[in-house]
């Protein structure tokens, strides 16, 4: 970039539609821009997306929807294995608990541990979704962008 932008380079045009948003965050890409760059390591969010400046924290806490996203899709795993759970178990009443209980443990601490990085994108690009950028935002974006940065991790991802 040669450090210069006139307005439509700073307001970037129309908005996606949230269905291109979120489609981006399943995919771990940036949701403003669909750059596929956006993790410094497999669980590392960078702080600004190298290829348009988008902040990914927006506010302090941000990431804790996140968190919700990967509760929540624990959770609806949970609900599945306990159904399937009685299902099987009505046909095999002298089956113990010791099955259950290791697949419930096992799954509740590798599944977010696996999917928080789709988590983190995809909550940015819901969060995207709900919230659309403002002006400072796009100019800050924008500036980010022409100062080179790419940003290393946002700083709650130690
Ligand atoms: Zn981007």
């Amino acid at each position: 970039m040669n450090g210069s932008f006139d307005v439509n380079d700073v307001l970037g045009g129309a908005s996606p539609p949230w269905t291109l948003l979120v489609r981006r965050g399943l995919h771990r890409q940036c949701p403003r821009c669909g750059d596929g760059h956006v993790f410094v390591t497999r669980w590392r969010l960078k702080e600004r997306c190298p290829g348009c400046g988008y902040l990914f924290q927006r506010e302090p806490g941000f990431f804790l929807g996140a968190w919700f996203l990967n509760f929540m899709v624990l959770e609806i795993l949970h609900l599945v294995l306990m159904m399937a759970f009685i299902l099987w178990k009505s046909g095999h009443p002298k089956a113990g608990l010791l099955l259950p209980l290791g697949v419930g443990l096992v799954t509740a601490v590798v599944v977010p541990i696996v999917l928080y990085p789709w988590s983190q994108s995809t909550w940015a690009a819901i969060d995207l979704a709900m919230t659309p950028l403002e002006l400072t935002e796009i100019v800050e974006a924008a500036d980010a962008l022409a100062d080179g940065e790419g940003g290393p991790a946002h700083p709650d991802s130690d």
